[in-house]
């Protein structure tokens, strides 16, 4: 495997190469009071020095006493909004004295030319994976997610700090890149950063020929890209096995599918619903959820309407309403609506699990309700079925 080092001066002459090729480099920010996704043109507009504490219910940054640049966890938002927004427009018309003058469906996407990500977490690009599938991968794929998919550059990174609601391990999609048992989405370079008595530095696999002439691309600018050594590559081992370590949660998938499928009546749901508050939070935040509305609406005067793909959650009483009301009436129906399609029907649906143990439902739901917790008390419950075989 060629592998290279890069330090942080490596890292801008990188971040220069992508750019000089035309690519819109994203990577992640201090936004909010959390880590999101941002332009990076320079390798200080990363949160060097910047780290995350989060538990059920619970996100704070916190400020390291070193200079690394990715040492957090799984942040508010995964690289899912980049290629798939939060809303869209599908098509607009303007209306004159002239008639009716559609416009061409979605003139945002692509506008930036192509995206290149710096530092998605082995979570999250097992996550694009998915949407990868869910999106292109069947009969008819939808055109604005393709076009946005379409020559990504991925800068993987291997996560060093996993939090306390983490659980990529159990999911085999993480810490580090490649290494585990899930599919994931493609990537150009895979760097796991390390900071030990022989520097600040990246480890940087090379896995597409078209990462390699980046790296090179970066040499012929003056940037020292020099093959790693054994020393280098251990590092880089210790960080993904220490991380591996330190993942805070866990989740025994043996038999989850059939677990969920027996668990349709159990108590668990009951005693769920009275603390959770529908509000979705779970399902914005979560890197695998696809399910939009669409939207017609108009400006004040009437000369403008558009019609708009919004992400929805299966937590709205709208989402399953159809002539006469809601099938998921309840907010026991819609929990375990959630739960079961991610952790068994999607497998059916898409021969994958729609989770992949980010933890950013646990992290940013209000209530604390943990899915690691109820799975564990379906486990107790034995299954729950209440009314027959
Ligand atoms: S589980 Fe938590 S985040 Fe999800 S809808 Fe219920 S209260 Fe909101
Ligand atoms: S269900 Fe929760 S842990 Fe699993 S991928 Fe979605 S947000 Fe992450």
């Amino acid at each position: 495997m060629d592998t290279r080092i890069l330090t942080t001066d490596g890292l801008q002459a990188l971040v220069d190469a992508l750019q000089t090729r035309g690519f819109h480099v994203l990577g992640p920010a201090v936004r909010d009071g959390a880590i999101g996704f941002g332009p990076v043109r320079e390798v200080a507009d990363l949160p060097a020095g910047w780290g995350d504490e989060q538990e059920a219910g619970h996100y704070r940054l916190r400020r390291r006493d070193d200079p690394l640049l990715f040492a957090y966890a799984a942040g508010a938002q995964s690289a899912k909004p980049l290629f798939f927004p939060a809303q869209e427009v599908l098509w607009r018309a303007r209306h004159d004295a002239n008639g009716v003058h559609p416009t061409p469906p979605d003139p945002e996407a692509g506008a930036d030319g192509p995206v290149a990500v710096l530092g998605v977490r082995s979570c999250d690009l097992a996550a694009v994976g998915i949407q990868d599938e869910v999106l292109l991968g069947r009969r008819y794929g939808d055109a604005a997610y393709a076009l946005r998919r379409e020559g990504t550059f991925v800068v993987a990174v291997t996560c060093s700090h996993p939090a306390a609601t983490c659980f990529c391990g159990s999911m085999g999609t993480g810490p580090r890149p490649g290494a585990g048992t899930a599919p994931a989405a493609p990537y150009d370079l895979a760097m796991t950063e390390v900071l030990d008595e022989h520097g600040h530095r990246f480890v940087v696999e090379v896995a597409t020929e078209r990462g390699g002439h980046v790296l090179d691309e970066a040499v012929r600018a003056g940037a020292a890209v020099p093959a790693a050594g054994p020393e280098d590559l251990a590092a880089a081992d210790d960080v993904a096995a220490r991380a591996a370590q330190a993942m805070g949660r866990q989740l025994d998938t043996s038999g989850l599918k059939e677990l969920l499928y027996a668990s349709a009546e159990s108590p668990v749901w009951d005693e769920v619903a009275t603390r959770c508050l529908a509000c979705a939070n779970c399902t914005q935040v979560c890197p695998t959820c696809f399910c939009t509305d669409v939207r017609d609406v108009t400006d004040l005067t009437g000369a403008l309407v558009e019609r708009d793909r919004v992400w929805d959650s299966c937590f709205g009483a709208e989402y399953s309403y159809i002539h006469g009301g809601s099938v998921r009436a309840s907010t026991r129906a819609r929990y375990r609506q959630w739960l079961t399609h991610k952790l068994a029907s999607w497998e059916d649906q898409f021969g994958m699990s729609g989770c992949v143990g980010c933890g950013r439902c646990i992290t940013w739901c209000p209530a604390a309700i943990d899915l690691t917790a109820e799975v564990a008390a379906l486990r107790h419950d034995g299954g729950g079925r209440r009314d027959g075989p």
